[in-house]
């Protein structure tokens, strides 16, 4: 009889050192998880029997107690602009997203580190559906690893089957780049976050550049401290007011840690880091936050700083009370930071037609009954 699943390690969830002391547990030499490594991340292995250059005895072990296992995919959408949406099962009645977004110099997977979000920021559709749980380090790295499975598979369809739909021609179809600006506030998942850039980064995993991996954050101070002595990723604050009265209204985690402590913890993760700067993600809403005195206000607290702004035209959905700044005004925004030498990006929409956008994933499956009869996904609704 086999072991069941639930009792077997998820490989996907260790970092290499854990990965050594899991093998030299079952009697190996701790560099077989190079060799593990390097089968599961370089060339995607999902299963023990197709690492034909381990010994067969090693194996068997692996195979009782361990497993490679991604989260399962509940659905998967696609835009007209080539940015894919895959819906993921967390459990009978909760999922959450992962969006791929081809560009022609990079392929961006943003990827989620919760289900749900407690921090309730007033403009983003993930706050409304308050918090679910932690995703697990195996979660979320086994995002990564799906991903570049599903996308290799497309690849080798269209090499079959000639051009598909998957992207524009020239657009990057592989994954060169992570983001964590899915579902869910990183840091407050910091234990199990960590662990999951160490594998993006690391030769034997990925092997991304630090710069190729961000992690966006609404701001939790103490753990940026943190963070600077336990990774170097490429950090986004989600920033999105010029002053703490407007982001203490947006983002109220804001009225914990307010933007001159947020900004000195930025500051310091650069020195800490040797990082080149922070990116600043700003929502452009109507009427709110987007105003040139705001964006005046916005070039003194970064003027000099090693500081980018990316502003983000506000993703409406449902139920939202905000609307997003027309493209002049957000236009005359930008100009206002540039005139005052803070660079600043607009950044493009990608993937609205399927809410796949910054801020709209919510990933509910509200067709509980289906999925409770079985593993297969067939017949589940998803909420548009
Ligand atoms: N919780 C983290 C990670 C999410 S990143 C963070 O806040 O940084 C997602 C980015 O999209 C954040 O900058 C977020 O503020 C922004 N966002 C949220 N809702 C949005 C919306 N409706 N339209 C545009 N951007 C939105």
């Amino acid at each position: 009889m086999s072991t069941p699943t639930d009792s077997r390690t998820n490989l996907l969830g260790l970092p290499r050192p854990a990965l050594e002391e899991f093998v030299s547990g079952l009697g190996s030499k701790p560099f077989r998880a190079r060799q593990l490594m390097n089968w599961i991340y370089k060339r995607g292995a999902g299963s023990f029997d197709a690492m034909t250059d381990l010994a067969k005895q090693f194996r068997a072990k692996l195979d009782a107690t361990a497993e490679v296992r991604a989260p399962e995919i509940v659905s998967v959408q696609r835009s007209s602009d080539g940015t894919i949406k895959w819906l993921l099962r967390a459990d009978a009645s909760q999922a959450f997203e992962m969006v791929f977004i081809p560009e022609p110099d990079r392929g961006t997977l943003c990827i989620s580190s919760q289900v749900g979000c407690a921090l309730d920021c007033s403009f983003c559709s993930t706050a409304q559906q308050g918090f679910n749980r932690n995703l697990t380090t195996a979660e979320i790295v086994g995002q990564v690893w799906l991903a570049c499975r599903e996308l290799e598979r497309e690849a080798a369809a269209r090499d079959v089957e000639g051009p598909g739909t998957a992207a524009p021609a020239g657009d990057e179809r592989h994954v060169t780049n992570v983001v964590l600006m899915g579902m869910g506030e990183p840091l407050a998942n910091f234990r199990n976050v960590v662990p999951a850039l160490a594998i993006f980064l690391d030769d034997f995993g990925f092997d991304l550049s630090r710069r190729r991996v961000t992690l966006s954050t609404s701001g939790l101070v103490p753990q940026i401290y943190r963070l600077a002595e336990e990774s170097n990723v490429a950090l986004a604050v989600s920033l999105h007011a010029p002053d703490d009265a407007l982001r203490n209204e947006l983002v109220p985690i804001n009225r914990k840690h307010p933007i001159a402590e947020l900004l000195a913890a930025c500051w310091h993760y650069l020195d800490e880091q040797n990082g080149r700067s922070v990116t600043f993600e700003y929502v452009m809403l109507e009427g709110v936050n987007d105003s040139p005195a705001q964006a005046r206000a916005l070039a003194r607290l970064l003027k000099g700083h090693p500081a980018k702004v990316n502003l983000i035209p506000f993703n409406p959905f449902p139920g939202t009370r905000y609307r997003r700044s027309s493209a002049p005004v957000i236009q005359r925004f930008r100009d206002e930071l540039l005139q005052r030498g803070v660079l600043a990006t607009i950044r493009r929409t990608r993937g609205d037609d399927i809410d796949a956008a910054c801020g709209q994933l919510a990933g509910r499956v509200i067709d509980r009954t289906t999925v409770r009869l079985g593993s297969k996904t067939f017949g589940l609704a998803i909420q548009p």
